[in-house]
């Protein structure tokens, strides 16, 4: 099969490799009608590439249809048409349980001390093979993947593998009553859902980036917007319009971003250089420039307020004010999404005769899967009003 491969720190190609088998009663081998490039994939291509092997199938978000099942799983059939949530999650495991997905304990990743396995983040993950690909293995299948409906268009339901859920639980999670203030830094694809989400479930949002059609976009979409670039500073600017109180909540859908961040981007450029070991450590001592995005958000909530961290952060050695955190009392709640969690809520929520969230015109860029390498620079240099790239294999 064909599949999108990484090859090295911003360079990743579409190359022919074996097609997956069943490995495991439970699996399913789905067959990829859609899958989409992430700003999680962007931290691959850039900032965690030291983490990657040559070869390694990228790729969380997709969809398809089912095309084989292992003797255990009674739940599926083949021709069935599924979405695939990122995380790999039993249902069953004493953290699948509790709806803590994102730390499933079935994975082989225990003994490296992380959550659950992810599609395409290579052993930082689990190894688990990604599904930007023709074909995808897909292990507990007796659980994991939702059935949709095959006469929804793809575009419909793809992002309930990932980047719906994730702005859902980040609004979730920033804890904001009804009628009151969320603020959405970064307005990416995650911030864009954070922000239709969040107007549908009755709350006012502001919305913080510095691409000025990410911003119109947003504000189309009933948000109050402030320019990164023409604001000296993003929480007085967020106090400015909240009787000088800052916002209930704070979402950060931004993260660590290697393109936004200068000294940040000057060490992924070094790394390229640099043995393996050494690479890790320049990127990640690279420096408090990548925390902006946190720190502004860190400023710009209200005393007594909820920081929710949604976009992804990695490193050691990252500086926090936590004068500030203490003396305003604030809330933090982070991490990967439990997607599975918000799956069968969300898929009620989009799957009606409206469209209401927006979702068959979120992607500007619909491509063939061997296009792949050139969406992947386009996304990252964010050239060609590119918000959200759909490759079809
Ligand atoms: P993206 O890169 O397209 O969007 C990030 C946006 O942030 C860009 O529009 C950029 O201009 C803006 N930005 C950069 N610096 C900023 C700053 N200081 N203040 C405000 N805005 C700033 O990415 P995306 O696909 O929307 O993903 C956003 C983040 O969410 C990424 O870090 C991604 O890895 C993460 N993510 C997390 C999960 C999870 O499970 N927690 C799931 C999906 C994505
Ligand atoms: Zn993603
Ligand atoms: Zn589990």
């Amino acid at each position: 099969m064909r599949a999108l491969t990484w090859q090295g720190l911003q360079d990743v190609s579409v190359r022919s490799v074996p097609d997956p088998v069943l490995q495991d009663p439970t699996d399913a081998i789905v067959r990829v009608t859609s899958t989409a490039i992430c700003g999680s994939d962007l931290h691959l291509y850039n900032v965690l590439a030291a983490y990657l092997h040559p070869g390694d199938i990228l790729g969380h978000e997709f969809m398809g249809v089912v095309e084989q099942v292992g003797s255990a799983v009674d739940t599926l059939e083949v021709g069935d048409k599924v979405i695939v949530p990122f995380n790999v999650s039993c249902g069953k495991c004493w953290m699948c349980e509790r709806g803590l997905f994102a730390q499933c304990e079935t994975t082989q990743n225990v003994d490296q001390g992380t959550g659950a396995s992810l599609f395409g983040y290579t052993d930082l993950y689990g190894s688990v093979p990604g599904g930007q690909a023709e074909l995808v293995r897909v292990p507990h299948a007796d659980f994991l993947p939702v059935r949709v409906d095959p006469a929804l268009a793809d575009e419909r339901v793809l992002y309930l593998t990932d980047i719906l859920p994730t702005a859902w639980q980040g609004i979730e999670y920033a804890d904001v009553e009804e009628g009151g203030t969320l603020a959405v830094m970064g307005l990416g694809p995650v911030g864009q859902l954070a922000v239709r989400a969040a107007r549908h479930r009755g709350l006012r949002v502001i919305g913080v980036d510095r691409i000025p059609e990410r911003n119109a976009l947003a504000a189309e979409w009933g948000a109050e917007v402030v320019d990164l670039d023409s604001t000296k500073n993003v929480g007085d600017a967020i106090r400015d319009l909240t009787d000088g109180r800052g916002a209930d909540g704070v979402l950060d859908a931004v993260g660590m971003e290697a393109h936004g961040s200068p000294v940040l981007g000057a060490a992924v450029s070094a790394a390229k250089r640099l043995p393996k070991p050494l690479a890790r450590a320049a990127i990640e001592t690279a420096g408090v420039d990548r925390l902006a995005a946190l720190h502004a958000s860190i400023d710009a909530v209200r005393r007594g307020g909820t920081v929710s961290i949604s976009g992804v952060y990695g490193g050691m050695a990252d500086p926090m004010p936590m004068m500030e955190l203490f003396d305003k009392g604030v809330q933090m709640r982070m991490g990967q999404c439990h997607v599975r969690r918000w799956t069968d809520e969300l898929y009620d929520l989009v799957s009606g005769p409206d469209d209401v969230l927006g979702l068959e015109d979120l992607a500007t860029h619909r491509v063939p899967l061997e296009q792949a390498p050139e969406m992947y620079k386009t996304f990252n240099d964010k050239q060609d009003n590119c918000l959200k790239v759909v490759l079809t294999p």
